[in-house]
């Protein structure tokens, strides 16, 4: 037993069990990170609130539930085996066929006899005389460890809408996350969706085929482009594994982490004929290419995003026959790619169906959910079925819902209170031994390439830690306070910060979620990926390590 590992086992007598590292979350963050502590030789549990592993791709299991993002730019790049062995079937997956794929990582690697599911935290509380944390279950159990490592995602607390009945609801409701496993059936059903945001847009498209009536309640519509989804061939998948190394090292370089990378030239560098004709072939394309390989002023130029925001604009016209309705479809209050871009299939097409109608509860609010259905200020709608995909308080809203206390008692919910203040993302001040996987004002983007990264980073840490006997991580005041103006300033000019939506941090359905706030890191991976190795270089000296 090293020294790090005797002082870790030696306290707590009132906890359960002690380990070197508690990480909460058993999803694609928290499965890796549970791989890299055991090289590391400490001891670790993983504890899950969902009854498996898979996070996200456990419980989103709503219909249609798949990838934006390339299913073989999106696997773990860790393992030559595993990119080796795995098949991916579809070029976006679907959520079952990503539940299997990180399923089949937790057994490859034998991760389970360290996962304990069903296990949700709802408090950690930090000891400074013994540097250590405790975690406490629902169940009421307490476990000990010198080192807590939250991966619990970004978009895993879900919120449901504030208005007045839900309870009362006779019929059969569900939230897109919190989708049974069973299969639901809609043949001849009355449905309602309230939400148009990614969710609800893929539920929408899926649904329609087999529902008797559905009804979509929509208060802001999203800009959506093409997926283009295909099966992949197994040729494809021949080709797709020699070229990992080079899919990986162009994710490795692009802004967010994904293949596509935003166009050097201006909207304005080029003719209006040549503009349209990029932008066509962007449309045709599969994946988030219109939006991350887009000319590189259309995310920060007014003009310019009016200009591709006019473009999608056309094509929902076109698509959608009846002028009024297409009209509703089209956002008015923000400009393409400002919001987090959902990719669809025949969306739009869906409201050409008789049996398909749009409220706009702007026009007409909803006043209540009834026993039977929903009143909004004109008239009654009976329905079979209610699905709320309304969304998650997201990047803090997991952080929130546990009771986290660091030195002195301070809870991290108030400390966060006016927005996140964090060291890199992955350290707060007052948490010692707190280590963020994935955490607010990390870098972003397709998620493994990043999580990947913040995992090794943290790994790094550990390793130092473990190699000269530290037993406190903290990060300065100093060092927050910079990090975080500098979110700030990097967040200037980026048009989706002068935007309310998730990655903002506005959410009208909870409490104190109205109001903007820097929650994202705004510049390219590359730079932040470049800052925290600079951290790294330079023995951790920016912390506060005893
Ligand atoms: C519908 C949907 C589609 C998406 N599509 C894409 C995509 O195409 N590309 C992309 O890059 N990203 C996508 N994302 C983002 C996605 O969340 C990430 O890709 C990734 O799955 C996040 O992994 P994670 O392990 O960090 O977090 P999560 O997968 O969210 O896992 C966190 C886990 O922590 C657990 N947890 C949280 N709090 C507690 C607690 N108190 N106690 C115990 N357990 C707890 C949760 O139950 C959850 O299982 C999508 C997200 C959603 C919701």
């Amino acid at each position: 037993m090293d020294a790090l590992t005797e002082t870790f086992t030696s306290t707590g007598a009132a906890r359960s069990q002690e380990y070197d590292a508690i990480v909460i979350g058993a999803g694609v963050s928290g499965l890796y990170q549970l791989y890299r502590l055991r090289e590391l030789g400490l001891t670790a549990r993983v504890f899950e609130s969902g009854t498996g592993v898979g996070g996200t791709w456990y419980w989103n299991r709503y219909p249609g539930a798949r990838f934006d993002s390339e299913s073989w730019s999106y696997g773990y790049s860790f393992s030559p085996d595993l990119l080796e062995e795995w098949t991916w079937q579809e070029h976006f997956a679907g959520q079952p066929e990503t539940e299997r794929y990180l399923n089949y990582v937790a057994d490859k690697f034998d991760l389970r006899r360290d996962i304990q599911c069903s296990s949700h935290v709802t408090s950690a509380h930090y000891n400074e005389d013994t540097r250590t944390w405790t975690v406490t279950l629902d169940d009421g159990r307490r476990y000990g460890a010198r080192f807590l490592i939250t991966a619990i995602g970004v978009l895993s607390a879900p919120t449901m809408p504030r208005i007045a009945g839900v309870e009362t609801f006779k019929g059969q409701s569900c939230h897109t996350h919190y989708w049974p496993k069973q299969p639901v059936s809609f043949t001849g059903k009355r449905v309602a969706v309230i939400g148009t945001g990614a969710t609800a847009i893929q539920t929408i498209q899926t649904i329609a085929k087999d529902v008797g009536h559905l009804t979509v309640f929509q208060r802001t519509p999203n800009w959506a482009a093409p997926l283009h989804n295909a099966r992949i061939t197994d040729e494809e998948m021949r080709d797709i594994r020699a070229r990992y190394p080079e899919i990986f090292a162009r994710c490795y370089e692009t802004n967010g982490c994904f293949i596509h990378q935003p166009d050097p030239r201006s909207v304005f560098e080029v003719t209006p004929e040549e503009r349209e004709a990029f932008w066509e072939r962007l449309y045709a394309e599969p994946g988030f290419g219109i939006w991350q390989g887009n000319f590189r002023d259309i995310l920060v130029d007014r003009e310019a995003n009016a200009l591709i925001s006019d473009f999608i604009a056309r094509k929902i016209r076109q698509r959608v026959k009846d002028p009024a309705v297409a009209d509703k479809l089209i956002p008015k209050n923000h400009g393409f790619g400002t919001r987090r871009v959902p990719l669809e299939t025949h969306y739009f097409e869906v409201y050409n169906q008789p049996n398909v109608k749009l409220v706009d509860i702007n026009e007409t609010p909803i006043e209540c959910i009834t026993p039977t259905g929903i009143r909004t200020s004109d008239t009654e709608y009976a329905f079979d079925l209610i699905i709320y995909a309304t969304g998650f308080d997201a990047i803090t809203g997991s952080f929130d819902r546990i009771d986290i206390r660091g030195v002195d008692d301070r809870r991290l919910k108030d400390e966060w209170r006016d927005g996140p203040q964090t060291y890199l993302g992955i350290l707060a001040e007052g948490f010692p031994n707190m280590l963020m996987v994935m955490g607010p004002h990390a870098g972003l983007g397709n998620f493994p390439r990043a999580a990947e990264y913040s995992v090794e980073w943290v790994t790094g840490l550990l390793r130092h830690a473990r190699d000269n006997g530290l037993t406190r991580i903290a990060a300065t005041p100093a060092g927050v306070a910079a990090w975080t103006d500098h979110i700030a300033a990097l967040g200037k000019g980026l048009l989706s910060n002068e935007i309310d939506s998730w990655m903002t941090g506005v959410n009208q359905n909870v409490e104190g979620k109205q109001v903007r706030r820097i929650m994202r890191y705004g510049g390219t991976f590359p730079s932040f990926r470049q800052q925290c190795d600079a951290v790294t270089a330079n023995g951790y000296r920016d912390l506060a390590l005893a």
